[in-house]
């Protein structure tokens, strides 16, 4: 079985963070193997605490893993500290981690910010460049960037920027106004894939579950766009099947459409 490496944060509410990469993974067909890199305490009323797993830990726990299995694909989400982000750089290059994709996960949707300052400098200068995929969401390729990103076309230059840091670069546009736009951008070019809007409530989650599919799919030997093209389904299925949780929020359920077992489609559609 194709196995896929989560390293991120645990979320109790099981909405994002690692749980909801667990679920994506899984749903795809793949084993999920985890290294969690953040316990935090939240719920829908707002993030309460953070706990950064130290550095040592974090390394350890992907070494435990690589110890007995290969994964195929690794997704990176929440790292909380500097020593998190080079934790994570000296594993992606000591073990040549294949199919690295970067969530990079800069604010809770409970509110609050989840990389510390000094780390977003080496976050952007020292690890970007050594993974193959980042997922900005049009909010974090402004904060990456430093530019405001409200248009398709500023999505574009944005991962025009984050392309000339090395990786692949896929801006998702579920909060662009109008029509959602998601960009990808890649050595062949530039791609704008478009959707209908969707009455989609619940999105906590929905960016790790992108990511994880993305890597499940990149996992799976599918090309760069059939895995985001499937990304983008799965993130919409999950999206559409959300549900309420809590007093103010909801989440994504990425198991929630097993109508669509969905595990033979790269095949279908070739890479
Ligand atoms: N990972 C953790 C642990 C989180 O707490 C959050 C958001 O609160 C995320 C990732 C990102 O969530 P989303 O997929 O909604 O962007």
């Amino acid at each position: 079985m194709n196995t896929i490496l989560t390293i991120a944060g645990s979320d109790p509410s099981g909405g994002a963070g690692v749980q909801a990469d667990i679920k994506t993974i899984h749903r795809l067909g793949a084993h999920a193997a985890t290294a969690v890199t953040v316990v935090t305490a939240q719920s829908s009323q707002g993030l309460q605490a953070v706990f950064p797993v130290p550095g040592p830990w974090i390394e350890k726990q992907v070494e435990a893993v690589l110890s007995d299995v290969t994964p195929q694909a690794v997704k990176i989400g929440m790292l909380k500290t500097l020593e998190a982000v080079r934790a994570v750089c000296s594993l992606i290059e000591r073990h040549r981690l294949p199919h690295v994709v970067l969530d990079p996960v800069l604010r809770a949707s409970a509110g609050g910010r989840l990389l510390d300052e000094e780390a977003v400098k080496p976050f952007l200068e020292e690890l970007v460049p050594r993974v193959h995929v980042v997922t900005p969401n049009i909010d974090e390729a402004a904060l990456l960037t430093g530019r405001p990103v409200a248009t398709p076309g500023e999505a574009e230059e944005a991962a025009g920027v984050l392309k000339g840091l090395g990786p692949d670069v896929v801006v998702t546009g579920g909060h662009l106004p109008g029509a959602c736009v998601d960009i990808l951008c890649h050595a062949g070019g530039v791609e704008r894939f478009h959707g209908n809007r969707l009455e989609a409530p619940f999105a906590h989650g929905s960016g790790c579950v992108f990511s994880s599919a993305l890597a499940a799919g990149l996992g799976r030997g599918a090309g760069l766009r059939a895995a985001t093209a499937r990304a983008r389904e799965v993130a919409r299925e999950a999206l559409n099947a959300g549900y309420a949780l809590g007093n103010d929020w909801g989440v994504v359920h990425p198991l929630g459409v097993a109508r669509f077992p969905g595990v033979n489609r790269f095949e279908e559609r070739g890479s």
